[in-house]
């Protein structure tokens, strides 16, 4: 869509978007299943879409974007009349007589923006939170993923009118044209400079928002860890999608008693997953465009690689690759890495991990492989991140009644089940006073300052 068809759709928004928030409950679990349904009919388009995008193997495809958007839907479908029912709550007694309750009302009209990593399932799991209770939606999806972005645009035309949902495509020129409008609500999930810019640019409307942005994660591994396992599920976090995922481990730190050990042992579990040649493997994924390649294919400079750093720039390949101990002030670690390179520190106490992990922003994850709850307890109380696993990477972000979020710089606010309907509804407190009786001890003139006197002591 071009640029000033864009500008004459946003001056009439209403005939394309003008907010439905009268759609019954049965209604939009109706959509929901045609949803539903539109995603199953098209879960080979799907599949062939990402493969085009980053060569995404199917796997990952099913496990990481078509379940994932299934389970959010099966949930809103069983839970959404439930969820949505006013809520009645306890009077305050000043108020007496009166029946107070809570409404869960639909924004408007909100605005998604997504990114690449995830195309499809970060896309859509919004979307579904958004319409499930009662929103209108614009989606734009990252013009990084073009074939997982066309799918999405077949199948949410084929199941909205367009005054319910619609996706308009296109670059940062066409996401600045949409955050210009008025929306009632923004959910924006990218990268944390861009998640600035958004904040940013809503603040002239005061426009309620949630920002899913990224950091450097932490993962760190104790001496008394299982070491198979933790090579294990290190491994598959941070190589699953080419380490392209926001809560892929970004760096290691491994107690100095077990680190030739453990890197050994990670080594080990490369060559089990992937074979000798990684480019050989078809389960795994490609970077996702030239300028990612350069990016991280530079940031290999002058580092020490212990195992990997093979690349190929005509095919956006870099291979699983671990480095050790890369400067503190070097590219790889001066930003968030978003790829398959894992760089390994070692540390001897407690004081070693602070230093560390507090010289960075607050992490959207935190990881620890570790046997001894003592420790892990510390841990998690000495840091402030967003959702954390012990002894295992990620794997939070798949169970639907965890809040999922970061906090400081890795994000705004959270989403998944039940938190995305927190999200996508607000609450509005509705009071309705009686009439039969009106103490009138709080009218002028105030006659009765002793009674409200010795009420108060109630309180005292
Ligand atoms: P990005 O911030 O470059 O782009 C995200 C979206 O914003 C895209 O749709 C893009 O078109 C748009 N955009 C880009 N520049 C813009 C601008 N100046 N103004 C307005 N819109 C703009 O992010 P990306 O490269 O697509 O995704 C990678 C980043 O996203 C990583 O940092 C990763 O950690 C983060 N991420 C976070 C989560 C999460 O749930 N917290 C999930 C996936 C990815």
């Amino acid at each position: 869509m071009k640029d000033d068809q864009i500008k004459s759709l946003m001056n009439d928004q209403d005939k394309f978007l003008k907010t439905e928030k009268s759609k019954s409950i049965s209604q939009r679990i109706e959509t929901l299943e045609k949803l539903k349904a539109s995603i199953k009919s098209h879960e080979q388009d799907i599949v062939d879409a990402l493969y085009k995008d980053f060569q995404k193997p199917e796997f990952e495809v099913l496990t990481t974007e078509l379940y994932v958007a299934y389970k959010e839907l099966n949930l809103f479908i069983k839970k959404i009349k439930k969820w949505s029912k006013p809520k009645s709550i306890s009077s305050a007694w000043l108020n007496f007589p009166s029946s107070d309750k809570i409404y869960y009302v639909p924004w408007g009209k909100i605005l998604v923006i997504a990114p690449w990593n995830y195309p499809f399932q970060l896309a859509i799991t919004p979307v579904i939170g958004a319409i499930a209770c009662g929103n209108t939606v614009v989606l734009k999806p990252s013009e990084h993923a073009p074939y997982t972005a066309d799918i999405l645009e077949k199948i949410i035309s084929e199941v909205f009118e367009d005054s319910q949902a619609i996706v308009i495509q296109g670059a940062v020129e066409t996401a600045q044209i949409l955050l210009d409008q008025k929306w009632d609500y923004v959910f924006f999930t990218g990268s944390v400079p861009v998640g600035k810019i958004v904040s940013q640019q809503i603040a002239k409307h005061m426009t309620p928002h949630t920002l899913e942005l990224g950091g450097k994660n932490p993962c760190i591994v104790d001496a008394s860890a299982n070491l198979d396992s933790a090579a294990k599920r290190i491994c598959w976090g941070k190589f699953l999608n080419a380490g392209q995922t926001c809560i892929a481990p970004d760096y290691l730190l491994i107690h100095s008693d077990i680190r030739e050990k453990f890197q050994q042992k990670l080594v080990e579990t490369l060559k089990d997953f992937y074979g000798d040649s990684s480019k050989a493997s078809s389960d795994y994924a490609r970077l996702i465009h030239a300028s990612h390649f350069e990016r991280l294919d530079g940031f290999l400079n002058d580092q020490k690689v212990i195992y990997g750093g093979i690349s190929n720039a005509e095919t956006n390949f870099i291979s699983p690759t671990l480095v050790d101990s890369p400067d503190f002030d070097s590219p790889l670690m001066k930003e968030e890495i978003f790829g398959p390179i894992l760089p390994l520190y070692s540390f001897t106490n407690f004081k070693d991990l602070e230093v560390t992990i507090n010289s960075f922003d607050k992490p959207l994850s935190l990881y620890v492989f570790s046997e001894n709850s003592s420790f892990t307890n510390q841990v998690n109380e000495s840091f402030d991140f967003g959702g954390g696993v012990i002894n295992d990477t990620i794997v939070h972000f798949v169970n639907d009644k965890l809040p999922f979020g970061g906090v400081g710089a890795s994000g705004v606010g959270n989403y998944h089940g039940r938190a995305s309907f927190d999200t996508f509804t607000r609450q509005k407190p509705i009071v309705h006073r009686k009439n039969w009786l009106d103490i009138p001890l709080k009218y002028p003139p105030y006659k009765r300052l002793d009674s409200f006197k010795s009420f108060l002591n109630l309180f005292r």
